[in-house]
């Protein structure tokens, strides 16, 4: 039993891995980059932000004792006129001067008042335009029950500070110097706040009494207010402490922002990264494209070089066939040709038979050749097509009538259908539409006992296309085989060889010279009925070409090997042409300065000039002779001569072993062509 070894290679998920490891690598580098940054960076801020809460704390602790000692200083003013003698002695007139004289002191305050109850009994303010103090505000029930001085809260921009006034030890009266707010926020500019700092009083409801600073803080920013001592996160970056000012129920609020040198850190730190990210994204995809573009180069390569061996082995396998050709055709040349001529000599019964016999094996040797050549050569895809007007009718008449004696032997009948609406001249390939209808034509006589073979042909509307089809009363093919017909070397029956001949190469060929006309070809059967094969070919419009000229013509013939020269000349002679035969290239060119000829036939193989060189000699020549018809003849296969004869100036190309008709329907089309278009190179036919 054989055993089989695993390759030790990764596993397709493992090396994936590994190659998006290997891809990402540079985003990998600049990780410990970034670990680096992010640690630098909040160590930074850990010893910046804690330098930042002492500075809160001290600034806030030395706003709120400025405030407070400011409160204390009123408080202080109000407190010792409380305590005059006068109040105590009920001498309010000399009071009133005293607490005149105080207001002048406090420029700040607005207004002085004594008050009793409900009852202001002096009312002091500095001028008239000074704005009253508001009635709450002079509410002192709490400072007369309570006997303890208090700071009011903030209305409409003003406070009032007010103390009990003790008369004979109980409390009688209250003062109350009413103050605007902002005048409390002259402490806070006493005191100050560093640069870009800012600074507010606000009262136990949050309304701000006096600002300070210079960095524009929003009323909003310490509400709620953060418990007070610690410091709290504000909006738009800043840190903010708030401290409650003794002796009232206000606050010292603090904010200061974070520190531009921790925020251009900071954003120093993102550009880095951004940019780190940049450069890592840009590395990945610069590797990732440079991979693609390895593969891409590498695909390129293979396949160059792929195609570069597949040139070179078609070469050799078209040398290969060229020489078998050559080697193969050049004998049966010889005999075909004699076996013709003897066929048309008088013979004994016996031996007509034997040379029918002899004819027929041949032409199967060449058709076997031939096919295996044709298909060579199609795979390689070496065939070109000409495009030449072709009369349709005529040629399928032409095709039946090459077979019509075949089918008459099996007594079959073999009609022609040209449908009234097919145009009689088209564009095409004669020659190989010839063979395919041929092929087919030749199968349903070899395939049918009795009955009919049908070749029909029509033109299709929209798209308008060319229908040919090839119907028999055979034997069918089983539905089993119908798929596989076109292939090569497929024949329906394993007998079939053996019964019927063939190779299993003619569907094949017939498929692929269809498709090269840019056409499809298919087959319908019913076993024990018949079989219907049909193709359709782009249909392109033809011309009529131009009259024949008949009669016979002055043909030179070049040909080394005298037993070709002998039976081209028979040949030739017999179709009713004056031959000249010449055994190589200089003896034709000088039978050509002798005499005018209307054709040329030349061997391409010929010792000292070869074909080329007497036919591009011949196309330098003085006057008409130079535009004399030339016809290469040649064993190789034409389409790979073609180009070079062509360029030394033949105009057909006929190849060995020809059959007599074909030789003469090249020397007729040759001879039919316009004046103006001999000397355009061109195919007329090849054998
Ligand atoms: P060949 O005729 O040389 O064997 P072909 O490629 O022309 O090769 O045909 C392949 C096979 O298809 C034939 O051997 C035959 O079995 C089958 N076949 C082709 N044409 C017909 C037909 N008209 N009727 C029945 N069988 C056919």
């Amino acid at each position: 039993m054989p055993t089989s070894v695993t390759p030790a290679i990764a596993s397709p998920a493992g090396s994936r891995a590994w190659s998006l490891l290997v891809l990402a690598s540079p985003l990998l580098a600049v990780l410990p980059l970034v670990a680096y940054a992010v640690v630098f960076f909040l160590g930074l801020q850990a010893e910046r932000g804690a330098d930042l809460r002492t500075d809160l704390n001290r600034t806030a602790a030395g706003l709120s004792t400025m405030v407070e000692m400011e409160v204390a200083a009123d408080l202080g003013a109000l407190e010792t006129l409380a305590a005059s003698p006068r109040l105590e002695l009920g001498v309010l007139l000399g009071f009133r001067d005293e607490a005149a004289r105080l207001l002048a002191q406090r420029p700040a305050w607005y207004t002085l008042a004594l008050v009793e109850a409900d009852r202001q009994v002096i009312n002091l303010r500095h001028s008239r335009d000074a704005p009253l103090p508001p009635a709450s505000d002079l509410l002192v029930r709490g400072v007369l029950q309570t006997g303890r001085a208090s700071v009011g809260v903030l209305q409409d921009g003003q406070v009032a500070l007010r103390v009990p006034v003790r008369i004979g030890g109980t409390v009688r009266y209250a003062l109350v110097a009413v103050l605007p707010s902002l005048a409390l926020g002259h402490a806070l500019d006493r005191l100050g706040v560093p640069q870009g700092w800012s600074a507010l009083l606000l009262d136990e409801e949050g309304r701000v009494l006096a600002r300070a600073g210079s960095g524009a803080l929003p009323e909003a920013a310490f509400r709620p207010a953060p418990p007070a001592g610690q410091v709290a996160a504000l909006e738009g970056g800043r840190l903010g402490l708030v401290r409650p000012v003794a002796g009232t129920r206000w606050v010292v609020a603090v904010a200061a922002p974070e520190g531009s040198f921790l925020v251009t850190a900071r954003n120093w730190l993102l550009v880095a990264l951004g940019l780190s990210a940049l450069v890592g994204a840009v590395s990945v995809a610069v590797r990732i494209l440079g991979r693609h573009r390895r593969q891409e180069l590498d695909r390129q390569r293979r396949a160059t070089q792929a195609a570069e061996e597949r040139e070179k082995q078609e070469r050799r396998r078209a040398d290969l066939l060229a020489t078998v050709s050559h080697e193969l055709r050049t004998p049966l040349t010889g005999l075909l040709g004699y076996t013709d001529l003897l066929s048309r000599a008088e013979l004994p019964p016996n031996a007509r038979g034997w040379v029918e016999q002899q004819q027929r094996a041949g032409q199967a040797l060449l058709a076997l050749i031939g096919d295996v050549l044709d298909f060579a050569r199609l795979e390689e895809g070496a065939v070109e097509l000409e495009d030449a007007d072709l009369d349709l009718p005529a040629l399928l008449e032409d095709c039946a009538g090459i077979l019509r004696g075949l089918a008459q032997q099996k007594g079959l009948a073999l009609v022609v259908e040209a449908d009234p609406g097919l145009p009689r001249w088209i564009r095409g390939d004669p020659l190989r539409l010839r063979q395919v209808v041929t092929n087919l034509v030749g199968n349903a006589i070899k395939f049918t006992r009795s009955g009919q073979v049908t070749v029909a042909a029509r033109l299709t509307p929209r798209p308008e296309l060319v229908e040919i089809s090839v119907s028999d009363t055979g034997a069918g093919i089983p539905a089993e085989m119908l798929p596989h017909i076109f292939d090569r070397f497929r024949q329906a029956g394993a007998d079939t060889a053996r019964r019927f001949g063939g190779s299993g190469l003619g569907l094949a060929i017939c498929r692929r010279l269809v498709t090269a006309m840019g056409g499809a070809i298919g087959a319908e059967s019913t076993p024990g009925k018949g079989s219907r094969f049909a193709f359709r070919i782009p249909f392109r419009p033809g011309a009529a070409p131009v009259a024949r000229r008949t009669g016979k013509l002055r043909i030179l013939v070049a040909e080394d090997v005298p037993a070709s020269r002998l039976l081209l000349s028979a040949v030739l002679e017999r179709a009713g042409h004056v031959v000249t035969a010449t055994e190589d290239g200089a003896r034709a060119l000088a039978a050509l300065h002798n005499a005018s000829f209307d054709m040329v036939l030349m061997d391409l193989n010929m010792p000292g000039m070869d074909g080329y060189g007497v036919a591009a000699a011949i196309r330098m020549l003085p006057g008409e002779q130079s535009r004399v018809p030339l016809v290469a003849l040649t064993a190789d296969a034409p389409e790979e001569i073609e180009p070079r004869c062509r360029e030394a100036g033949f105009d057909a190309v006929l190849r060995k072993p020809f059959e007599t008709r074909r030789l003469l329907g090249l020397i007729d089309a040759l001879r039919t062509r316009p004046e103006g278009q001999r000397h355009v190179p061109a195919r007329v036919t090849a054998g």
